[in-house]
């Protein structure tokens, strides 16, 4: 059975260390969080939660970034760059535009590394040197290669990453390679290279940093930690709705569990949950099939294709925590098409906002759902966007403006503008 409330006073069974343990989601089976490396239960497989014998509060948060949530986060510090604080830009032209009474854009891609895996790997790579692996290893649609490698290097930690060949973005694999990584280009899909890396975990190779691993998740609730206390500041009161890109759908899970530990602590009333929107790719949409058709689980896709390469992903690993928090939450989950997150893409740019396409598809589906009504015009949203421009120059210019050719001179310039010349000055 899935237990997805907490309960109101958690209390640390005996496997807990300093007051955090790991929980089956479906069995509730309990395990020591930093004695052996644990990613699935080993009872039945399902995937684990960190659990706290406390909740955080918003008076316990001090500092800045990731760290400034260390009451709701395992450890007091981790590997850092630092990471976190992000802006949460204000887009007015396409609040217009998509017509909600409010529209914010939380820029994940201001991160060190460009993306807000580098959330999830401070706490990740902190847990590995606490268990004191050799090797470190994550399947990558890209941006999670980049953010291991930083802080693999941070920590002078051994790194591998697997990447689908031909299939990821020109700036991600700069900064795997830069930083250092060991890169295996496979000939074959994320899911495939995920398989391999899940492989090659569990006989002892190497240590997993995929959504798959609950801590990465934890350091990703700090997302939602920042846009709760931000909108709170400016408005007095909580978003209605977040909508964010949908890959591997731990963001997902990672805000339903940061709301539900809130609810718990008595922070967040229920009915102010803002409704998790998830947002796919038309060519990549197993979480969008599962909400429509009210399935437990995915149905793996063995192809995908989308020029949103980051969400170019069949099989969400992190759909049995996801779908609860899609429909807990009463949010949603919609499909976009590739000229759509492009259009996005174009939109957020003239707002001065560069991200890469993944990042746009928040933007499409909303703007889809704005205007099937299912997002009503007096709401409150915050989209989610989780990379840089940068990473995918690519796809940049694909979608801007083409350089214009010019002779070299002022006469050739002017001529070209358009301008008329006139008497020298
Ligand atoms: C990893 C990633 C995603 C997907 O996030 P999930 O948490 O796996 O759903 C979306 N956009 C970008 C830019 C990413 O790097
Ligand atoms: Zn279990």
């Amino acid at each position: 059975m899935t237990d997805l409330s907490l309960p109101e006073t958690p209390e640390a069974p005996a496997v807990a260390e300093d007051g955090v343990w790991l929980r089956c989601i479906e069995c509730g089976h309990e395990h020591a969080p930093f004695d052996d490396i644990v990613y699935t239960c080993e009872e039945c497989d399902s995937l684990l939660e960190a659990r706290y014998d406390r909740y955080p509060t918003f008076d316990e948060f001090a500092g800045r970034g990731v760290w400034r949530y260390s009451a709701a986060l395992p450890f007091e510090e981790g590997v850092t760059l630092p990471e976190g604080d992000t802006p949460l830009h204000r887009v007015p032209r396409l609040e217009d535009d998509v017509g909600v009474r409010t529209l914010r854009v939380k820029h994940e891609g201001m991160n060190p590394t460009g993306s807000f895996k580098d959330r999830g790997m401070t706490v990740g790579v902190r847990v590995a040197a606490e268990l004191g692996v050799g090797r470190l290893a994550c399947a990558s649609t890209g941006n999670t290669s980049a953010a291991l490698a930083a802080y693999g290097a941070r920590a002078d930690l051994e790194t591998l990453v697997l990447l689908p060949a031909g299939k990821v973005a020109a700036g991600k694999v700069a900064q795997a390679s830069l930083h250092g990584a060991r890169i295996l280009e496979v000939d074959g899909n994320f899911d495939a290279c995920l398989d391999v890396v899940q492989n090659l975990a569990d006989r002892g190779e190497a240590y997993l940093l995929n959504s798959l691993n609950p801590f990465r998740l934890e350091g990703q609730k700090t997302i939602g930690l920042e846009i709760l206390e931000e909108f709170r500041d400016d408005y007095g009161r909580f978003p209605d709705r977040i909508v964010l890109p949908v890959g591997n759908a731990g963001n997902t899970a990672a805000l339903y569990k940061c709301f539900r530990e809130l609810v718990a602590a008595g922070e967040l009333e229920p009915d102010e949950v803002p409704k998790l929107t998830g947002v796919q790719a038309e060519g990549a949409a197993p979480m969008v099939e599962a909400i429509e058709s009210g399935a437990e689980d995915t149905e793996r896709w063995a192809e995908v294709e989308t020029i949103a390469t980051a969400i170019r992903i069949g099989n969400p690993v992190n759909a049995p925590k996801a779908l609860p928090g899609i429909r807990e939450t009463g949010g949603t989950a919609v499909a976009v098409s590739d000229d759509e997150i492009t259009d996005a893409q174009r939109a957020l740019a003239h707002e001065g906002v560069g991200v890469e396409p993944a990042s746009a598809a928040s933007v499409a589906g909303l703007r889809k759902l704005r205007s099937e009504g299912v997002v009503g015009d007096d709401e409150d949203v915050v989209c989610l966007t989780t990379g840089h421009l940068l990473k995918d120059p690519d796809a940049a210019a694909a979608a801007g403006n083409d350089p214009e050719p010019v002779a070299n001179s002022t006469e050739a310039v002017l001529e070209h503008l358009g301008i008329a010349a006139t008497a020298e000055r």
